[in-house]
Protein backbone atom coordinates (compact mmCIF):
# COMPACT_ATOMS: atom_id res chain seq x y z
CA UNK A 1 0.00 0.00 0.00
CA UNK A 2 1.16 3.45 -0.38
CA UNK A 3 2.77 5.31 2.72
CA UNK A 4 2.91 8.72 1.59
CA UNK A 5 -0.07 11.31 1.42
CA UNK A 6 -0.73 15.33 1.64
CA UNK A 7 -3.66 14.10 3.83
CA UNK A 8 -5.15 11.47 5.83
CA UNK A 9 -8.44 11.66 7.46
CA UNK A 10 -9.62 9.19 9.68
CA UNK A 11 -13.07 7.98 10.31
CA UNK A 12 -15.41 7.49 7.06
CA UNK A 13 -18.53 9.20 8.72
CA UNK A 14 -20.40 11.90 6.79
CA UNK A 15 -17.65 14.30 8.45
CA UNK A 16 -14.68 12.25 7.20
CA UNK A 17 -16.29 11.38 3.92
CA UNK A 18 -16.72 15.19 2.83
CA UNK A 19 -13.35 16.21 4.11
CA UNK A 20 -11.74 13.43 1.86
CA UNK A 21 -13.93 14.37 -0.91
CA UNK A 22 -13.32 18.30 -0.44
CA UNK A 23 -9.46 17.47 -0.12
CA UNK A 24 -8.96 15.19 -3.05
CA UNK A 25 -11.18 17.16 -5.36
CA UNK A 26 -8.02 19.55 -5.76
CA UNK A 27 -5.69 16.85 -6.76
CA UNK A 28 -4.23 16.36 -3.72
CA UNK A 29 -3.49 12.58 -2.34
CA UNK A 30 -6.09 11.41 0.08
CA UNK A 31 -5.97 8.47 2.12
CA UNK A 32 -9.94 7.97 4.12
CA UNK A 33 -9.56 5.02 6.50
CA UNK A 34 -12.52 3.41 8.47
CA UNK A 35 -11.80 0.79 11.59
CA UNK A 36 -15.01 -1.23 10.84
CA UNK A 37 -15.63 -3.44 7.42
CA UNK A 38 -18.25 -1.46 6.40
CA UNK A 39 -18.98 2.19 5.86
CA UNK A 40 -22.40 3.19 7.32
CA UNK A 41 -22.40 -0.17 9.74
CA UNK A 42 -23.35 -0.49 12.58
CA UNK A 43 -25.58 2.72 12.45
CA UNK A 44 -25.56 4.76 15.53
CA UNK A 45 -28.31 7.05 15.21
CA UNK A 46 -31.95 8.54 14.31
CA UNK A 47 -30.85 9.30 10.85
CA UNK A 48 -33.43 12.35 11.11
CA UNK A 49 -31.74 15.68 8.85
CA UNK A 50 -33.41 19.38 8.01
CA UNK A 51 -33.92 19.32 3.59
CA UNK A 52 -31.94 22.83 4.02
CA UNK A 53 -29.52 21.83 5.86
CA UNK A 54 -28.33 18.79 4.40
CA UNK A 55 -29.09 20.71 0.49
CA UNK A 56 -25.34 22.20 0.46
CA UNK A 57 -23.78 19.02 0.35
CA UNK A 58 -25.96 16.83 -1.85
CA UNK A 59 -28.98 16.38 -3.88
CA UNK A 60 -31.66 14.29 -2.70
CA UNK A 61 -31.99 10.87 -4.01
CA UNK A 62 -34.40 8.23 -3.37
CA UNK A 63 -32.06 5.46 -2.57
CA UNK A 64 -31.09 7.39 1.06
CA UNK A 65 -34.13 8.49 1.79
CA UNK A 66 -36.47 6.18 3.80
CA UNK A 67 -38.86 8.77 4.80
CA UNK A 68 -39.76 12.59 3.63
CA UNK A 69 -41.37 14.51 6.85
CA UNK A 70 -43.69 17.54 6.12
CA UNK A 71 -45.04 17.32 9.81
CA UNK A 72 -43.95 18.07 13.26
CA UNK A 73 -45.88 16.46 16.20
CA UNK A 74 -44.79 17.46 19.60
CA UNK A 75 -46.33 15.76 22.68
CA UNK A 76 -46.97 16.63 25.84
CA UNK A 77 -46.60 15.18 29.16
CA UNK A 78 -50.15 15.12 29.66
CA UNK A 79 -50.24 12.82 26.48
CA UNK A 80 -51.98 15.76 24.44
CA UNK A 81 -50.53 16.89 21.36
CA UNK A 82 -50.08 19.55 18.36
CA UNK A 83 -49.05 19.00 14.69
CA UNK A 84 -47.31 21.82 12.72
CA UNK A 85 -47.40 21.03 9.08
CA UNK A 86 -45.21 22.34 6.33
CA UNK A 87 -43.34 24.74 7.94
CA UNK A 88 -40.38 22.64 8.96
CA UNK A 89 -39.15 19.88 6.01
CA UNK A 90 -36.92 17.41 6.31
CA UNK A 91 -35.58 13.83 5.77
CA UNK A 92 -35.10 9.99 7.86
CA UNK A 93 -32.01 8.99 5.99
CA UNK A 94 -31.09 5.56 5.30
CA UNK A 95 -27.61 6.15 6.83
CA UNK A 96 -26.11 2.73 5.46
CA UNK A 97 -26.63 4.02 1.77
CA UNK A 98 -25.94 7.62 2.55
CA UNK A 99 -22.45 7.31 4.44
CA UNK A 100 -21.50 4.86 2.00
CA UNK A 101 -22.42 7.56 -1.10
CA UNK A 102 -20.50 10.22 0.64
CA UNK A 103 -17.35 8.01 0.94
CA UNK A 104 -17.65 6.69 -2.25
CA UNK A 105 -17.43 10.11 -3.86
CA UNK A 106 -14.68 10.58 -2.31
CA UNK A 107 -13.27 8.35 -3.89
CA UNK A 108 -14.49 9.32 -7.02
CA UNK A 109 -12.90 12.45 -6.63
CA UNK A 110 -9.77 10.31 -5.81
CA UNK A 111 -9.06 9.69 -2.45
CA UNK A 112 -7.82 6.24 -1.48
CA UNK A 113 -10.49 4.66 0.99
CA UNK A 114 -9.48 1.64 3.20
CA UNK A 115 -11.79 0.16 5.62
CA UNK A 116 -10.95 -2.67 8.53
CA UNK A 117 -7.86 0.25 9.06
CA UNK A 118 -7.60 1.16 12.10
CA UNK A 119 -5.49 4.35 13.21
CA UNK A 120 -3.52 3.35 16.20
CA UNK A 121 -1.00 5.86 16.67
CA UNK A 122 0.39 8.90 15.20
CA UNK A 123 3.88 9.95 14.55
CA UNK A 124 4.93 13.13 15.72
CA UNK A 125 7.76 14.32 15.03
CA UNK A 126 9.53 18.03 16.86
CA UNK A 127 6.00 18.38 18.34
CA UNK A 128 4.34 18.06 14.54
CA UNK A 129 2.04 15.51 13.64
CA UNK A 130 3.67 14.12 10.66
CA UNK A 131 1.91 10.47 9.82
CA UNK A 132 -0.38 8.04 11.24
CA UNK A 133 0.16 4.69 12.73
CA UNK A 134 -2.59 2.33 10.88
CA UNK A 135 -3.72 -1.66 11.28
CA UNK A 136 -4.77 -2.36 7.84
CA UNK A 137 -6.53 -6.10 8.43
CA UNK A 138 -3.91 -6.69 10.53
CA UNK A 139 -1.02 -5.46 9.07
CA UNK A 140 0.91 -2.79 10.83
CA UNK A 141 2.07 0.23 8.66
CA UNK A 142 3.67 3.38 9.03
CA UNK A 143 2.01 6.43 6.52
CA UNK A 144 2.88 9.84 6.24
CA UNK A 145 1.06 12.81 5.43
CA UNK A 146 0.94 16.86 5.92
CA UNK A 147 -2.36 16.94 7.63
CA UNK A 148 -3.98 14.58 9.54
CA UNK A 149 -7.99 15.07 10.03
CA UNK A 150 -9.51 13.48 13.13
CA UNK A 151 -12.37 12.60 11.72
CA UNK A 152 -12.94 9.58 14.26
CA UNK A 153 -16.98 10.35 16.14
CA UNK A 154 -17.90 10.70 19.93
CA UNK A 155 -15.34 8.38 21.05
CA UNK A 156 -12.26 10.29 19.54
CA UNK A 157 -9.07 9.08 20.55
CA UNK A 158 -6.92 10.68 17.64
CA UNK A 159 -6.76 14.40 18.74
CA UNK A 160 -5.89 13.37 22.61
CA UNK A 161 -2.76 11.15 21.07
CA UNK A 162 -2.12 14.88 19.35
CA UNK A 163 -2.49 16.39 22.79
CA UNK A 164 -5.74 18.48 22.63
CA UNK A 165 -8.63 17.75 25.07
CA UNK A 166 -11.41 16.29 23.65
CA UNK A 167 -12.93 14.34 26.92
CA UNK A 168 -16.30 15.23 27.28
CA UNK A 169 -17.60 15.55 30.55
CA UNK A 170 -20.22 13.15 31.64
CA UNK A 171 -22.92 15.71 32.62
CA UNK A 172 -22.23 16.64 29.01
CA UNK A 173 -22.88 12.82 27.29
CA UNK A 174 -26.65 12.32 26.64
CA UNK A 175 -27.49 8.77 26.30
CA UNK A 176 -29.22 7.51 23.09
CA UNK A 177 -31.17 4.44 22.40
CA UNK A 178 -33.46 3.55 19.51
CA UNK A 179 -34.96 0.56 18.03
CA UNK A 180 -35.45 0.07 14.53
CA UNK A 181 -39.49 -1.24 14.66
CA UNK A 182 -41.91 -2.41 12.32
CA UNK A 183 -45.53 -3.14 12.02
CA UNK A 184 -46.20 0.00 13.73
CA UNK A 185 -49.69 2.17 13.10
CA UNK A 186 -48.09 5.34 12.17
CA UNK A 187 -48.37 8.26 9.95
CA UNK A 188 -44.99 8.05 6.92
CA UNK A 189 -44.57 11.85 6.92
CA UNK A 190 -45.04 12.64 10.76
CA UNK A 191 -41.79 13.12 12.64
CA UNK A 192 -43.32 12.78 16.79
CA UNK A 193 -41.64 14.29 19.56
CA UNK A 194 -42.20 13.53 23.48
CA UNK A 195 -41.56 15.64 25.69
CA UNK A 196 -41.97 14.85 29.73
CA UNK A 197 -39.52 13.97 32.33
CA UNK A 198 -40.90 10.42 32.53
CA UNK A 199 -40.51 9.54 29.45
CA UNK A 200 -37.11 11.22 29.07
CA UNK A 201 -35.83 13.12 31.54
CA UNK A 202 -33.46 16.12 30.10
CA UNK A 203 -34.08 14.75 26.57
CA UNK A 204 -37.08 13.40 24.75
CA UNK A 205 -38.56 10.65 23.00
CA UNK A 206 -38.87 10.21 19.01
CA UNK A 207 -40.62 8.09 16.25
CA UNK A 208 -38.98 8.84 12.99
CA UNK A 209 -40.93 7.00 10.20
CA UNK A 210 -39.02 5.05 7.73
CA UNK A 211 -41.81 4.36 5.08
CA UNK A 212 -44.60 2.05 5.77
CA UNK A 213 -45.48 0.97 9.22
CA UNK A 214 -41.52 0.96 9.95
CA UNK A 215 -39.98 3.55 12.45
CA UNK A 216 -36.97 4.74 14.59
CA UNK A 217 -38.22 4.95 17.55
CA UNK A 218 -36.04 5.79 20.41
CA UNK A 219 -35.44 8.58 22.98
CA UNK A 220 -32.15 10.43 24.83
CA UNK A 221 -31.73 11.33 28.14
CA UNK A 222 -29.52 13.84 29.87
CA UNK A 223 -26.64 13.72 31.32
CA UNK A 224 -26.70 16.62 33.22
CA UNK A 225 -30.16 15.66 35.38
CA UNK A 226 -30.57 13.02 37.70
CA UNK A 227 -32.46 9.57 36.27
CA UNK A 228 -33.34 6.64 38.25
CA UNK A 229 -33.89 4.27 35.62
CA UNK A 230 -31.62 3.19 32.51
CA UNK A 231 -32.37 5.04 29.18
CA UNK A 232 -32.93 1.41 27.84
CA UNK A 233 -35.72 1.05 30.43
CA UNK A 234 -37.26 4.32 30.03
CA UNK A 235 -37.69 3.30 25.93
CA UNK A 236 -38.40 -0.20 26.60
CA UNK A 237 -42.11 1.81 29.00
CA UNK A 238 -42.36 4.22 26.47
CA UNK A 239 -42.44 1.76 23.68
CA UNK A 240 -45.22 -0.58 25.28
CA UNK A 241 -47.20 2.13 26.24
CA UNK A 242 -46.98 3.90 22.48
CA UNK A 243 -46.59 0.97 20.41
CA UNK A 244 -48.12 -2.05 22.53
CA UNK A 245 -47.83 -4.53 19.34
CA UNK A 246 -45.01 -4.22 17.74
CA UNK A 247 -42.15 -5.75 16.30
CA UNK A 248 -38.12 -4.27 16.93
CA UNK A 249 -35.86 -5.16 13.88
CA UNK A 250 -32.64 -3.68 15.50
CA UNK A 251 -31.40 -2.12 18.48
CA UNK A 252 -28.61 0.92 18.92
CA UNK A 253 -27.41 3.63 21.35
CA UNK A 254 -24.62 5.69 21.72
CA UNK A 255 -23.58 8.62 23.30
CA UNK A 256 -24.42 12.35 22.26
CA UNK A 257 -22.27 15.21 23.05
CA UNK A 258 -24.30 18.25 24.08
CA UNK A 259 -21.85 20.33 25.90
CA UNK A 260 -19.93 23.03 24.23
CA UNK A 261 -17.54 22.81 21.33
CA UNK A 262 -13.87 21.96 22.13
CA UNK A 263 -11.88 25.36 22.53
CA UNK A 264 -8.46 24.27 20.48
CA UNK A 265 -9.75 22.08 17.16
CA UNK A 266 -6.23 21.75 15.79
CA UNK A 267 -2.57 21.59 16.42
CA UNK A 268 0.63 21.79 14.13
CA UNK A 269 -0.58 19.18 11.41
CA UNK A 270 -3.84 17.77 12.70
CA UNK A 271 -7.27 19.34 12.61
CA UNK A 272 -10.30 17.69 14.02
CA UNK A 273 -14.16 17.57 12.79
CA UNK A 274 -17.45 16.50 13.16
CA UNK A 275 -18.69 14.57 16.96
CA UNK A 276 -14.91 14.16 17.90
CA UNK A 277 -15.03 17.35 18.33
CA UNK A 278 -18.06 18.45 19.83
CA UNK A 279 -19.60 19.52 16.74
CA UNK A 280 -23.42 18.28 17.39
CA UNK A 281 -25.90 20.63 18.40
CA UNK A 282 -26.40 20.16 22.24
CA UNK A 283 -30.09 21.42 22.21
CA UNK A 284 -31.11 18.46 19.52
CA UNK A 285 -27.76 16.17 19.52
CA UNK A 286 -28.17 16.71 15.70
CA UNK A 287 -24.94 16.16 14.57
CA UNK A 288 -24.94 15.16 10.73
CA UNK A 289 -25.29 18.17 9.16
CA UNK A 290 -22.48 19.95 11.50
CA UNK A 291 -20.34 17.26 10.84
CA UNK A 292 -20.37 17.84 6.99
CA UNK A 293 -19.50 21.36 7.23
CA UNK A 294 -17.01 20.52 9.45
CA UNK A 295 -15.67 18.03 7.10
CA UNK A 296 -15.91 20.87 4.10
CA UNK A 297 -14.28 23.98 6.05
CA UNK A 298 -11.00 21.03 7.46
CA UNK A 299 -10.62 20.12 3.16
CA UNK A 300 -10.66 23.71 2.38
CA UNK A 301 -8.41 24.66 5.03
CA UNK A 302 -5.88 21.96 4.50
CA UNK A 303 -5.75 22.99 1.02
CA UNK A 304 -5.11 26.27 1.73
CA UNK A 305 -2.02 24.83 4.12
CA UNK A 306 -0.90 22.58 1.56
CA UNK A 307 -1.14 25.16 -1.41
CA UNK A 308 1.49 28.02 0.90
CA UNK A 309 3.18 25.22 2.39
CA UNK A 310 2.60 25.43 5.80
CA UNK A 311 0.46 22.64 7.69
CA UNK A 312 1.37 24.56 11.14
CA UNK A 313 -1.10 24.99 13.81
CA UNK A 314 -1.19 29.43 12.78
CA UNK A 315 -2.48 28.29 9.37
CA UNK A 316 -4.88 25.39 10.47
CA UNK A 317 -6.27 28.03 12.83
CA UNK A 318 -8.26 29.67 9.97
CA UNK A 319 -10.08 26.26 10.57
CA UNK A 320 -11.03 27.05 14.06
CA UNK A 321 -12.33 31.08 13.23
CA UNK A 322 -14.59 30.30 9.99
CA UNK A 323 -16.32 27.25 12.33
CA UNK A 324 -16.51 29.73 15.21
CA UNK A 325 -17.97 32.70 13.00
CA UNK A 326 -20.16 30.03 10.93
CA UNK A 327 -21.65 27.95 13.35
CA UNK A 328 -20.08 28.32 16.44
CA UNK A 329 -21.14 31.24 17.60
CA UNK A 330 -24.92 29.34 16.92
CA UNK A 331 -23.95 26.38 19.20
CA UNK A 332 -23.05 28.88 21.88
CA UNK A 333 -26.38 30.05 21.62
CA UNK A 334 -27.73 26.66 21.49
CA UNK A 335 -26.07 25.58 24.71
CA UNK A 336 -27.49 28.29 26.96
CA UNK A 337 -30.99 27.85 25.38
CA UNK A 338 -30.31 24.07 26.46
CA UNK A 339 -29.98 25.10 30.37
CA UNK A 340 -33.26 27.59 30.07
CA UNK A 341 -34.98 24.65 27.84
CA UNK A 342 -34.40 22.25 30.93
CA UNK A 343 -35.94 24.75 33.37
CA UNK A 344 -39.37 23.98 31.55
CA UNK A 345 -41.83 22.04 33.45
CA UNK A 346 -44.49 19.64 32.35
CA UNK A 347 -46.97 21.75 33.12
CA UNK A 348 -45.32 24.80 30.90
CA UNK A 349 -45.12 21.80 27.83
CA UNK A 350 -48.86 21.01 28.34
CA UNK A 351 -49.75 24.62 28.10
CA UNK A 352 -47.41 24.88 25.02
CA UNK A 353 -49.40 21.90 23.10
CA UNK A 354 -52.22 23.17 24.37
CA UNK A 355 -51.40 26.47 22.46
CA UNK A 356 -49.93 25.23 19.32
CA UNK A 357 -53.00 22.90 19.00
CA UNK A 358 -55.84 25.87 18.34
CA UNK A 359 -53.31 27.66 15.78
CA UNK A 360 -54.69 26.20 12.27
CA UNK A 361 -52.54 24.92 9.49
CA UNK A 362 -52.40 28.13 7.20
CA UNK A 363 -49.97 30.48 6.43
CA UNK A 364 -48.25 29.32 9.59
CA UNK A 365 -44.97 30.88 9.85
CA UNK A 366 -42.10 30.43 12.31
CA UNK A 367 -42.33 33.97 13.19
CA UNK A 368 -46.04 33.18 13.90
CA UNK A 369 -45.57 30.12 15.98
CA UNK A 370 -42.56 32.09 17.90
CA UNK A 371 -45.44 35.25 18.66
CA UNK A 372 -48.09 32.91 19.48
CA UNK A 373 -45.78 31.00 22.15
CA UNK A 374 -44.21 33.93 23.86
CA UNK A 375 -47.73 35.72 24.10
CA UNK A 376 -48.46 32.93 26.13
CA UNK A 377 -45.90 32.18 27.87
CA UNK A 378 -42.39 33.73 27.17
CA UNK A 379 -40.18 30.86 28.09
CA UNK A 380 -42.40 28.48 26.33
CA UNK A 381 -40.67 29.93 23.14
CA UNK A 382 -37.80 27.91 23.62
CA UNK A 383 -39.14 25.01 22.30
CA UNK A 384 -38.64 26.81 18.43
CA UNK A 385 -35.39 26.19 18.71
CA UNK A 386 -35.59 22.70 20.44
CA UNK A 387 -37.81 21.48 17.62
CA UNK A 388 -37.18 23.63 14.17
CA UNK A 389 -33.42 23.52 14.65
C1 LIG B 1 -28.84 7.40 19.26
C2 LIG B 1 -28.36 8.53 18.39
C3 LIG B 1 -29.27 9.20 17.56
C4 LIG B 1 -28.82 10.25 16.74
N1 LIG B 1 -29.73 10.85 15.90
C5 LIG B 1 -29.33 11.85 15.09
C6 LIG B 1 -30.26 12.45 14.17
O1 LIG B 1 -31.44 12.05 14.07
N2 LIG B 1 -29.81 13.47 13.38
C7 LIG B 1 -28.53 13.92 13.43
O2 LIG B 1 -28.19 14.86 12.70
N3 LIG B 1 -27.62 13.35 14.28
C8 LIG B 1 -27.99 12.32 15.08
N4 LIG B 1 -27.08 11.72 15.92
C9 LIG B 1 -25.69 12.20 15.88
C10 LIG B 1 -24.99 11.74 14.60
O3 LIG B 1 -25.08 10.34 14.46
C11 LIG B 1 -23.52 12.17 14.64
O4 LIG B 1 -23.47 13.55 14.98
C12 LIG B 1 -22.79 11.99 13.30
O5 LIG B 1 -22.74 10.64 12.93
C13 LIG B 1 -21.37 12.56 13.41
O6 LIG B 1 -20.62 12.28 12.26
P1 LIG B 1 -19.04 12.12 12.34
O7 LIG B 1 -18.58 11.92 10.95
O8 LIG B 1 -18.46 13.21 13.15
O9 LIG B 1 -18.80 10.80 13.21
P2 LIG B 1 -19.26 9.30 12.96
O10 LIG B 1 -20.45 9.23 12.08
O11 LIG B 1 -19.37 8.69 14.32
O12 LIG B 1 -18.04 8.65 12.18
C14 LIG B 1 -16.80 8.42 12.81
C15 LIG B 1 -16.17 7.22 12.15
O13 LIG B 1 -14.82 7.09 12.60
C16 LIG B 1 -14.52 5.71 12.70
N5 LIG B 1 -13.35 5.57 13.58
C17 LIG B 1 -13.29 5.83 14.93
N6 LIG B 1 -12.05 5.60 15.40
C18 LIG B 1 -11.30 5.22 14.32
C19 LIG B 1 -9.93 4.83 14.19
N7 LIG B 1 -9.09 4.84 15.23
N8 LIG B 1 -9.48 4.48 12.95
C20 LIG B 1 -10.33 4.47 11.89
N9 LIG B 1 -11.64 4.82 11.97
C21 LIG B 1 -12.11 5.19 13.17
C22 LIG B 1 -15.80 5.13 13.28
O14 LIG B 1 -15.87 3.73 13.06
C23 LIG B 1 -16.87 5.91 12.51
O15 LIG B 1 -17.28 5.26 11.33
C24 LIG B 1 -27.47 10.65 16.75
C25 LIG B 1 -26.56 9.98 17.58
C26 LIG B 1 -26.99 8.93 18.37
C27 LIG B 1 -25.99 8.19 19.24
Amino acid sequence: METEYAVIVIGAGPAGSIAAATVAEKGFKVLLIEKRQEIGSPIRCAEAVTKEGISEFIDPETRWIAAEINVLRLYAPNGSSASIRGLATGYILERKIFDRELASRAANAGADVMVRTHATGLLVEGGKVRGVHINHLGEEVLVTSHVVIAADGVESQVARWAGLDTLPKLRHIDTGVQYLMSDLEIEPQVAEFHFARGIAPGGYAWVFPKGERMANVGLAIGGNVSHPKTAHRYLREFVDKRFPRNAILGITAGGIPTGATIRKMVTDGLMVAGDAAHHTNPLTGGGIVNAMKAGKLAGAVAIKALEIGDCSKETLRAYEREWRRSVGKSLERFYRIKGAFLGLTDRDLNEAASVLAKLDGKDLTLRRVFMTLFKSNPKLSLLIPRIFV
